[in-house]
């Protein structure tokens, strides 16, 4: 058995007084982050880059995505642009002009919010769509001076350690990293969860899954009843009884991403440890076309373009009491904190704050114990996150509403929303809502970190 010593650089690990490691003098912690995804190289990049000593362990053998886009509202973008990213961005990812709420069987549209330069305007940062494997490339070569990262490291059992000794993890090798401090950044199944909160609340199984696909826009273009979906530049979202499917364009409109969200009749209950943690499988295209046959003309020309999809299903928790281990030395972050469905299209976003908090709090110019600057992130983290949760689910359940009087009600609201501006507050287009807008996308992860520093340290 190897026991990783990572060395020490600085003077941390003294308890004070109160038996708390603190932050006191020029600091650099020994950060273990588990799990390489978005938000593990958000929280390796913000804390690397604030003087700790990062190492990174994922259990993959390498660093990749599915084939899919992501959407990147402008409380995540403005962080991206501030950390450098914001060239790459321009070049890598397209800005979606407005938003589109159709009905699946004819096409109708209800609902329509303007984007593009609008959301720069009220929220200060654009609205992106990129592919999910050039964000994590992105932010891969942004943390990687300041990370040492070890792939195939599986992490399965955390040791919360105890007053004045390090916290652990050890993985499927047997091989032990020590650390000041752990954070689980492994996800929806978080293993590092179990270690914080036990195995309660159970993974709640929605009963739905989603396929995820790319279609070459050339063969879109060369139809003319698929050409304005790419070239109008406009997000689309056709809403069905029990399923919702997503569309727009990524990789300089050279692929069109379909999210297709439906009932998943093979879903089961899985324990809090899932053995296979693979959740993510090719899916059948077949079973995917005949899943959403009878859609509108349109759907029913793009699934034929479609020649590979993945499928997985979708998960959900509570939201938990907490994130930090009373030992305070093991921190959730993300998914593995507080897993989002995706009809808010934050769950990414919601882990790239979560880092840049812990980011600014750890690098708090004056002393704090450790312990506060963690209860400080959850303080700071725990409101929104939860919001952001129920948001995600309550659009759920409005864009899957069976044909009839609720989902008549839904539609009127969203075309009452759809005047000359794109805006309707309180419409079942919550992104017609300026307030719900305003606290979404107007959100400043780091100025509000320093804030609570300013009032706190
Ligand atoms: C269909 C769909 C569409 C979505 N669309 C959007 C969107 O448009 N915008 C948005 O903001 N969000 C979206 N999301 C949500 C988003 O994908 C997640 O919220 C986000 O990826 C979470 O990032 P994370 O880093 O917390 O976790 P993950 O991305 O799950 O990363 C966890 C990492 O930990 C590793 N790991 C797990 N266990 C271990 C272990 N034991 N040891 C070592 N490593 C481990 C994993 O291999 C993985 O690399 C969507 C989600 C879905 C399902």
């Amino acid at each position: 058995m190897n026991v990783e010593a990572i060395t020490q650089t600085a003077c941390y690990n003294a308890p004070n007084e109160n038996g708390k490691l603190s932050l006191r003098g020029k600091l650099s912690l020994r950060i273990v982050i588990v799990g390489c995804g978005i938000g593990g190289l958000s929280a390796a990049y913000c804390l690397g880059r604030a003087g700790h000593k990062v190492t990174v362990l994922e259990r993959a053998s390498e660093i990749t995505d599915v084939g899919a886009g992501i959407q990147v509202g402008p409380n995540l973008s403005r962080l991206l642009i501030r950390w450098g990213l914001g060239d790459q961005l321009e070049k890598l990812a397209t800005k979606p002009e407005a938003l589109n709420f159709l009905r699946y069987a004819d096409g109708e549209r209800v609902g329509w919010t303007k984007w593009g330069k609008t959301m720069e305007d009220d929220h200060g940062a654009p609205y992106y769509h990129i592919h999910r494997a050039d964000l994590l490339s992105m932010l891969h070569e942004l943390a990687a001076p300041y990370m040492t990262l070890r792939l195939a490291s599986k992490v399965v059992a955390v040791d919360p350690g105890s007053q004045g000794c390090d916290a652990s993890v050890r993985l499927a090798s047997g091989d032990i990293f020590c650390a000041d401090l752990i954070i689980g950044a492994d996800g929806l199944k978080s293993t590092v969860r179990v270690a914080v909160v036990g195995c309660a609340p159970p993974p709640l199984n929605t009963g739905y899954a989603a396929y995820r696909a790319l279609v070459p826009t050339a063969a879109m273009l060369a139809d003319p009843d698929l050409r304005g979906l790419v070239e109008s530049g406009e997000m689309m979202s056709w809403m069905g009884p029990e399923k919702h499917i997503i569309g727009y364009c990524i990789r300089g409109k050279t692929a069109y991403n379909l999210v297709l969200v439906h009932p998943d009749h093979r879903a089961t209950d899985e324990p809090c440890m899932a053995a296979n943690e693979s959740y993510m499988a090719e899916g059948s295209v077949t079973q995917m076309r005949a899943d959403f046959a009878g859609w509108e003309p349109r759907i029913e020309k793009l699934l034929p373009l479609v020649d590979k999809a993945y499928v997985l299903p979708l998960m959900y928790r509570e939201p938990l009491d907490g994130w930090v281990h009373p030992g305070g030395r093991i921190v959730l972050l993300g998914d593995a904190a507080h897993p989002t469905l995706p009809s808010r299209a934050q769950g990414s976003a919601m882990a790239v704050e979560d880092a840049a908090v812990l980011g600014v709090l750890l690098a708090a110019p004056r002393p704090l114990p450790l312990h506060a600057a963690l209860r400080g992130y959850e303080a700071l983290r725990h409101a929104r996150t939860t919001e952001t949760q129920r948001a995600a689910r309550a659009n759920f359940a409005v864009f899957h509403l069976p044909d009839g009087p609720a989902q008549q009600a839904r539609d009127d609201s969203m075309r009452r929303a759809m005047d000359a501006s794109g805006r309707g507050d309180g419409s079942a287009n919550m992104w017609a809502d300026r307030a719900k807008n305003a606290a979404q996308f107007g959100y400043d992860a780091e100025r509000e970190a320093e804030a609570w520093c300013a009032e706190n340290a």
